[in-house]
């Protein structure tokens, strides 16, 4: 088969590699329809993740059929459309009872982490995929559910929700500001209305993802490149700060815009990767009764946003903004490494 390999730091190829093979009894392997790109694959090509070694299959996202399972799976047969999940999880470790599946511990020997698609183990990026765990890190999909939408619920819509919302702790009537509108702050922005925010307010440097995001159910924009970015936000809240402030960018001061919009009370729920650390004004916050929350997505909340996606109640397949074939996914990634000037916001990429 074919699939897109990491050569090490700014090197990749589409080239021929040996097809996959069920490994344990509770492997499937997956013929991917359609895959996508993640800013985390862009990190890895960076050199950022050095986990990440000379001929791994890149991806954590797709969506494809079952071709082949392994004995010991049952709830999923060949001939299944499903969504490949970015966490792998064995189900029944300490933290996957938890309900913390990120954290899985046994997941291909890689103590603590459910990431492992594209990172640890061979990804989505390729005509055919091994999935680890099967039953818990597939997802049956219903008919009707398009793949353009369904990909976009392997990682960026459960990210959003679950890091965003859910830890936020959105409620109805209260105001979400968004620090980030690229696709995790979109996503967060579109479930956010899930849990009756009444205004939610799109936060970025960039006017053209501001404006984006008023298709992703924001009420409002901010430029926060201009002097009184602050004030604008505050006078949304009746001065006196959102509820639920989302860091969805992943740099220092993104995370202190965020802590600065605050009321007391209010949640600062960080989604952002980070790789050097903020300052907390703590001398500011200890008086305010804010929680910070932080997390990695586990995607327990797939099937539920299945559910709604398939109801037509949310529309993920308007992340798609370029569309290629497996043959020209070198394009598709130039086209999202350079997303400021393409306006790309996911790249779907089919076989
Ligand atoms: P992205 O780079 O596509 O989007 C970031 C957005 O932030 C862009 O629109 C950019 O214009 C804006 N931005 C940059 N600097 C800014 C500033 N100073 N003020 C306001 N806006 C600014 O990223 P993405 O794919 O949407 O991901 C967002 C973050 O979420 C990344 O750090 C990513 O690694 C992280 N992430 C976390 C998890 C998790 O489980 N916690 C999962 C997936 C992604
Ligand atoms: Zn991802």
């Amino acid at each position: 088969m074919k699939a897109l390999v990491y050569h090490g730091p700014g090197q990749k190829a589409w080239q021929e590699v040996p097809d996959p093979k069920i490994i344990d009894a509770t492997d499937a392997i997956v013929a991917v329809n359609t895959t996508t790109i993640c800013g985390t694959d862009l990190h890895i090509l960076k050199g950022d993740v050095p986990a990440v070694t000379d001929g791994r299959i890149l991806g954590h996202e797709g969506v494809g059929t079952i071709t082949e399972v392994g004995q010991a799976v049952r709830k999923l047969a060949v001939g299944d459309r499903v969504i490949i999940s970015c966490i792998t999880s064995c189900g029944s470790c300490s933290y996957c009872r938890q309900q913390l599946p990120a954290h899985c511990l046994d997941d291909e020997g890689a103590s603590g982490i459910g990431w492992v698609l594209g990172h640890l183990i061979d990804g989505t990026q390729a005509e055919y995929v091994r999935a680890p765990f099967a039953e818990n890190s597939l997802h049956k999909l219903p008919q009707g559910v398009s793949d353009e939408a369904a990909v976009m619920l392997s990682d960026i819509l459960p990210t959003g929700f679950e890091i965003g919302v859910r830890n936020g702790r959105v409620k109805p009537g209260d105001v979400v500001a968004v620090v980030g509108a690229g696709p995790v702050g979109l996503a967060a922005m579109m479930t956010a209305g899930l849990y009756g925010a009444s205004r939610i307010i799109a936060i970025d440097l960039d006017d053209n993802r501001i404006q984006h995001a008023k298709d992703f159910g924001a009420t409002d924009g901010v430029n926060s490149g201009s002097a009184g970015w602050r004030d604008e936000v505050l006078a949304m809240t009746d001065g006196l700060g959102v509820d639920t402030a989302v860091e969805a960018v992943g740099v220092p001061l993104t995370f202190e815009m965020a802590t600065e919009l605050i009321r007391p009370g209010g949640t600062v729920a960080n989604v952002g990767v980070h790789g050097r650390s903020a300052e907390l004004k703590l001398q500011d916050l200890w008086i305010k009764d804010v929680a910070i929350t932080t997390g990695l997505v586990s995607a327990t909340t797939t099937p539920m946003l299945l559910k709604l996606v398939a109801q037509g109640r949310l529309t993920p397949e308007k992340f798609s903004s370029h569309r290629f074939t497996f043959g020209s996914i070198m394009d598709a990634y130039d086209t999202f490494g350079r997303a400021a000037e393409t306006k790309a916001l996911k790249v779907v990429i089919t076989g």
